[in-house]
């Protein structure tokens, strides 16, 4: 009789277990696929169906949204039409372009021109897929259009010239971040308390996992198999560089989508940087930033920054952390 008082209420018990678990996991739901030639990953928490799939949706039309407006694989993209004609001309911008513009060129002076979307006038001759790089000539020839200052911005009337002949922008360092941002925007106004939203490296979380923190991962860059570190965060943001991400090699060298404005070259001095902060569109440009800066000054300018937070993996695959994360 008592064996069988217990089985009933063990089972009971797994009944009601099985329910609040399961109702747990129904209030989220999630989305995985590929824009802007990146994986985006949304995960919403809501208890009304309607209402998630209606976030998931949003966030769907917003991501399209940024990628018809910024791709540089879109002819008739806004960013597109300026590289087309801004140097022949003033070429007004829509708000949102300008402002993004501004912003960036304001990260170039921050990160002493390591972040550049200049670097397209030389970066826009490799093709990760079709393994083709320019050579030293051609590099030499273009390196001079590869200067933020040289895209004037004119305040008054939202404009944009390029003073070089041979000028061209790409916001891929910085557009997803950005495109994350307002993702995450769009679902707090929606009254979305729980979400995860990620393109590619950018990474953006609002609140927690119901109770516990979102584990976040930083790739392991020669084992997509592997995690190298797994960070737990609320209602933060982190975006990771790496070598990994678009590459080919030749001759037994990487050559990668991450390119010094200096010298119109992918960098070897680290593997992977990972940025935390509160805002994607800085975190997105400051891992690129880093990269390219290298471990000691990269760290240090993200130690002058009191919001940020820096991983870094250098060639040796040995961890850095900035002074807040090990103090
Ligand atoms: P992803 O998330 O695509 O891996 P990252 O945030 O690591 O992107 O930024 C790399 C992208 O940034 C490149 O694919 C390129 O579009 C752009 N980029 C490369 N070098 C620079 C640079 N020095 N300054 C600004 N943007 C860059
Ligand atoms: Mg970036």
């Amino acid at each position: 009789m008592l064996t069988f008082i217990n089985k009933t209420s063990v089972l009971a018990l797994f009944f009601i277990l099985s329910v609040v678990h399961f109702s747990a996991l129904a209030d989220w739901q999630k989305k995985e696929y590929s824009t802007m030639g990146t994986n985006i990953l949304i995960e919403v928490h809501h208890a009304d169906a309607q209402i998630r799939e209606k976030a998931i949706a949003k966030v769907t039309k917003e991501m399209e949204r940024v990628n018809q407006s910024m791709s540089t694989y879109i002819d008739s993209s806004e960013v597109s039409r300026l590289n087309a004609s801004a140097f022949a001309q003033n070429v007004k911008v829509s708000n949102e372009l300008f402002e993004l513009l501004t912003l960036s060129k304001r990260i170039s002076n921050i990160t002493d021109g390591a972040f550049d979307i200049s670097y397209a006038s030389v970066g826009y001759l490799y093709s990760f897929p079709d393994k083709t790089k320019p050579n030293d000539e051609q590099i030499t020839a273009l390196l001079g259009a590869v200067n933020y200052k040289l895209i004037e911005l004119n305040d008054a009337n939202k404009s944009v010239r390029y003073l070089h002949k041979d000028l061209k922008i790409d916001l891929g360092g910085i557009a997803k971040g950005y495109a994350v941002d307002n993702s995450i925007a769009l679902l707090k106004e929606m009254g979305i308390k729980h979400a995860l939203v990620t393109a590619g490296g950018d990474t953006k979380l609002l609140g927690d996992r119901m109770g516990k923190p979102w584990i976040v991962g930083i790739r392991d860059p020669r084992d997509r198999e592997k995690q190298a570190v797994v960070i737990p965060l609320s209602d933060s943001a982190m975006s990771t560089s790496g070598d990994y991400e678009r590459y080919f090699e030749e001759d037994g060298k990487r050559f990668h989508h991450i390119l010094s404005p200096k010298t119109g070259k992918s960098t070897y001095e680290v593997q992977s940087v990972s940025i935390i902060g509160p805002l994607s569109v800085y975190n997105d440009a400051l891992s690129t930033a880093v990269f390219v800066m290298g471990l000691e000054k990269g760290i240090g300018l993200i130690n002058a920054l009191p919001d940020f937070e820096v991983i870094v993996m250098d060639a040796n695959r040995k961890m850095h952390y900035s002074d807040g994360l090990i103090e």
